[in-house]
């Protein structure tokens, strides 16, 4: 959809502003979602100027689309923001050294093995590198919450495998054992798997969500490319952000004659890992009544994947708990939490206090953005629960 078209959507009936979190941290129309699109249909028709202080909203806000979930009217906001972001970036030439960094970074396994190398044997001292960012603080802490590199199980090759798992960015290099956990578990409810060619490299969810489309066109272009290569039927996503924004490649090559049905072809394929093992009936062993458990939705998976259920079951037990607000943001999205820490910290301490009222141990998610910010909650308020991804706790408990 045009975004002319997705902002006359909006009726400005307001049913979004409570499920914003930027809303019920700041409470003015303009960190609420109506506030936003009032903002850029202002701008686009020329009744406000075009500056980056007009558009500033768009980068407070962490395009977690609980908006999209919560308007009667269809307002496609994703659509809404990602051009908001771009005419900001614009605006904003050169973008921020933290932004530029991790976009960087996130294209090259290189560089991504190196920061985890140097931090590993460096520790804090590493972070001298980064001296004079903004966020050299946020991403110390991000950086202590990291999980401790652990064995990977070994995986059989299985060529032009049905189901190609994308191996991700910082996913591939920081938690490769969850990707190989990924594939066996498929093979185990009766699904040929294997993990897509690292060729396919990041998704560009990142650079689309900063702003930068010409580079998350390119990134998704080469994504396509290798799976096709694999003789792949489907996209299996282990992270809520990048499976929804590898369903919107449809629309991010939209324009492109050369590319336009692959990107539908490719989009339609893709799932995420939850659905594929409910919908093959996969079980685990339940958890006991003694090991609460309870579920942090991924934003992306739940209100652009629109995947609620499949996750709940495969954790449904006496030990299961569903938390309060399970559906609202932890404040990691992308790289939110690096470069608005202010916000970000006031999001993940009122989720600390809906995990902690649910008296679980552990809380699983579906995301790593959100294990590792999360895990960050965890260890800042006293560690009074752990955070696994849902591969990893299916794994740990097979029957
Ligand atoms: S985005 Fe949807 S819910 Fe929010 S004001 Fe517009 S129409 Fe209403
Ligand atoms: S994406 Fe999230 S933070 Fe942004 S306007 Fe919508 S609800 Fe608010």
């Amino acid at each position: 959809m045009k975004v002319q078209d997705a902002i006359d959507t909006c009726i400005q009936c307001g049913f979004c502003l409570q499920s914003c979190p930027t809303y019920r941290i700041f409470r003015t129309e303009e960190s609420s979602p109506r506030g936003r699109i009032a903002r850029l249909k202002d701008v686009l028709s020329s009744a406000v100027e075009e500056t980056a202080e007009n558009l500033a909203t768009f980068e407070e806000c962490l395009g977690c689309r609980a908006c999209e979930a919560a308007c009667p009217s269809g307002v496609p906001y994703e659509t809404i923001l990602l051009v908001g972001r771009s005419r900001l970036r614009a605006l904003q030439e050169p973008p921020p050294a933290e932004a530029r960094l991790a976009l960087r970074m996130v294209r090259s396994h290189v560089l991504l093995r190196s920061a985890q190398r140097l931090w590993q044997t460096r520790g804090n001292r590493a972070l001298r590198l980064a001296r004079g960012l903004r966020s050299q603080r946020s991403a110390a802490r991000l950086m202590a919450a990291l999980p401790a590199p652990a064995e990977v199980p070994a995986v059989p090759r299985e060529a032009r495998a049905q189901a190609q798992i994308h191996r991700g960015c910082v996913m591939d290099v920081v938690w490769p054992r969850t990707n190989a956990r990924a594939v066996l578990l498929l093979r185990e409810a009766g699904l040929s798997a294997d993990l897509m060619p690292q060729s396919a490299g990041c998704c560009g969810a990142l650079h689309a969500h900063q702003g930068d489309l010409p580079t998350a066109r390119e990134m998704a272009r080469q994504v396509i490319a290798a799976f096709e290569r694999s003789g792949g039927e489907t996209v299996v996503s282990l992270a809520g952000g990048c499976g929804a924004h590898m369903k919107t490649y449809r629309e991010l090559l939209a324009d492109d004659p050369d590319w336009r049905e692959r990107a539908e072809r490719f989009s339609r394929a893709v799932e995420d890992v939850a659905t594929l093992l409910d919908r093959q009936g996969y079980r685990t062993r339940p958890p006991a009544t003694d090991e609460r458990i309870t579920y942090q939705d991924s934003c992306h998976l739940r209100n652009g994947m629109k995947v609620q259920a499949a996750p709940r079951r495969l954790l449904a037990g006496d030990g299961y708990c569903e938390m309060e607000g399970a559906g609202t943001c932890c404040g990691s999205a992308g790289i939110y939490n690096l470069v608005r820490p202010d916000v970000s910290d006031v999001v993940l301490e009122g989720k600390v206090r809906e995990i902690e009222r649910t008296g679980a141990g552990t809380v699983v998610t579906a995301n790593p953005g959100c294990e590792l910010q999360l895990r960050l909650g965890a260890k800042e308020s006293g560690g009074r629960f752990e955070v696994r991804h849902l591969v990893d706790w299916l794994w740990e408990r097979r029957a």
